[in-house]
């Protein structure tokens, strides 16, 4: 039996798992579980999923981690939330479902964004929500319901998201955590409500929304039948939390303006704490709350660790065939290989818009670009330049934040990025910032275990959970790849501009003839 009286657990519903994780009292982990669900397509760019598979693994994952701890349910001092951002679910007045659970990843929605962009002022709307205007955001998704099904639109009775679905079923109320709501595009954030103006644009009632509560929001009295399965008191304290992506920033203890979170998997995203609401005039970056006091600034790039992938999988047969005589990773060749190569790849730069790009350009046309090749180039070039490419375009949303925010002195890196040793110094070296890498284990969780810990009054602030955080290694930028990425950096921007028009000119083109 887990002697501890401390645990707190975890709960991270995201978009290919749920993760319960049981924290001890200095974030240590006590036992985790997660359970996988699958993303639907049934429409090409559509993404979608269960609401009650989602549901399911929730109250499954929270089972297992106290059995596997063996904890008593006083044993447990209070649960916390945290979920996926955008998504979007319409219920009737029994609270089912009438559709699935349309995630971020969707993509029905191009049209209704940019109409919102061109004929509403999506500028405008953006400032004042946060959420940039782009078809992963609850918004264009219910301008599309409203178009496209009008039938659906008027007879649902609430829009919630799937922590809302989660919480109704455990509770039956319809609450929304202002971090939550401040990713659908629809909250405001200086008044911590549902945006009244975009609320009359869409036709939509406020009472057809949850009612939205701060972070911090304690909820007691959960289902007996709930909380059995789940082998918690119905007394617990559960906080309804936050998202994960401004979670993740705690988690990982970039908790104020001077150090950014830098997460690169198969896409990217830098974010930063502020103590107040902050959008950018040019629309580039997202202002997401955590608490009040915490807002979480930040963008998403949609290229990151994808574009090594993409390489290895379409020019790296012969890496794959070596490293699997070797028994090593191919990502552990191609990166030996970019290492052979000086920074800057000898003149070779890679403008890395494969899949368009989201911040800091918000370009769904924005295409890839190797600029400057000569007969000098081999091989490696290319894969170093496709290299410098990711970190150049996670440098540019870092750029775009700072202008908000002011300077960064640190930067945290997480992701399949952070297991190359030579990529995290590339990176470093390109921001001309240290660079940590803190051992984490489910940052969103852990985050939503801390601000459950915050909200019961037992943690002052979130800079206590920096000494939970240990650090693997750290790396010091090199000040003449500095100034020399830096030269590179402001040919990337140039380039990028010169090439606007003609990357729309070849996006038809592509669309014309595949
Ligand atoms: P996701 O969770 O988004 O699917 P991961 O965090 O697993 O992504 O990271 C996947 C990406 O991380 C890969 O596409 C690759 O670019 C990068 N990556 C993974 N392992 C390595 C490695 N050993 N060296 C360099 N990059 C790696």
């Amino acid at each position: 039996m887990n002697s501890s009286r401390d645990v707190v657990i975890g709960v991270d519903i995201g978009t290919t798992s749920t993760k319960a994780v049981a924290f001890g009292e200095f974030g240590q982990v006590i036992s985790s579980h997660a359970m996988d669900y699958p993303i639907v397509q049934p429409h090409p760019g559509w993404a979608e999923q269960d609401s009650d598979i989602i549901f399911s693994a929730v109250v499954k994952s929270v089972n297992a981690v106290i059995r596997k701890a063996n904890l008593l349910p006083k044993q447990v001092k209070a649960l916390g939330f945290s979920a996926a951002m955008h998504s979007l679910i319409a219920l009737d007045e029994t609270g089912r479902p009438l559709t699935r659970c349309i995630i971020w990843a969707d993509n029905r929605s191009v049209k209704q964004s940019e109409r919102l962009l061109k004929e509403m002022d999506g500028l405008e709307i953006y400032k004042r929500t946060g959420t940039p205007i782009h078809p992963m955001s609850p918004l264009p998704k219910l301008f599309w319901m409203k178009e496209e099904m009008p039938e659906l639109f008027h007879k649902t009775h609430k829009f919630v998201s799937i922590k809302e679905y989660v919480i109704d079923q455990l509770y039956s109320q319809y609450i929304v955590d202002y971090s939550i709501a401040s990713a659908t595009g629809l909250f405001n954030l200086e008044t911590l409500d549902w945006d009244d103006d975009v609320l009359r644009l869409l036709g939509l009632a406020k009472e057809r929304l949850s009612v939205p509560v701060p972070t911090t929001y304690v909820l007691q009295g959960m289902k007996k039948e709930w909380a059995e399965q789940m082998g918690v008191d119905p007394a617990l304290p559960v906080i309804v939390g936050a998202s994960d992506g401004v979670l993740a920033n705690i988690g990982v203890g970039a908790v104020s303006a001077k150090e950014a979170a830098i997460t690169i998997g198969t896409s990217g995203a830098v974010r930063t704490v502020s103590s107040v609401p902050k959008t950018d005039e040019r629309g580039r970056t997202f202002c997401y709350a955590l608490t009040e006091q915490h807002w979480v600034i930040g963008g998403p790039t949609n290229n990151g660790g994808i574009l090594l992938r993409w390489l290895r999988d379409e020019f790296g047969s012969q890496e794959r065939e070596v490293a699997k005589k070797l028994g090593i990773d191919p990502y552990d060749l191609l990166t030996q290989y970019a290492e052979k190569v000086p920074a800057g790849s000898e003149g070779l730069l890679f403008l890395p818009f494969l899949s368009g790009e989201r911040a800091p350009y918000w370009n769904a046309n924005a295409r890839g670009t190797f600029f400057g090749i000569g007969l000098h180039h081999k091989r490696e070039h290319f894969i170093r330049a496709v290299m410098e490419g990711v970190c150049m375009s996670v440098f540019s949303v870092a750029l775009a934040i700072r202008d908000l925010t002011g300077p960064l002195s640190e930067i945290r890196v997480s992701g399949g990025f952070a297991k190359s040793r030579f990529w995290r110094q590339m990176l470093a070296d390109m921001m001309g910032k240290e660079l940590l890498v803190p051992k984490t284990h489910e940052a969103s969780a852990l985050g939503a275990a801390v601000l459950a810990l915050y909200a019961l009054g037992e943690l002052p602030s979130f800079e206590t959970v920096k000494q939970w955080i240990q650090i693997k290694s750290r790396h010091i930028p090199n000040e003449n790849h500095t100034s020399l990425y830096l030269e590179l950096f402001y040919m990337y921007e140039r380039l990028y501009h010169r090439l606007k028009d003609e990357f729309d000119v070849m996006a038809s083109f592509q669309r014309k003839y595949s």
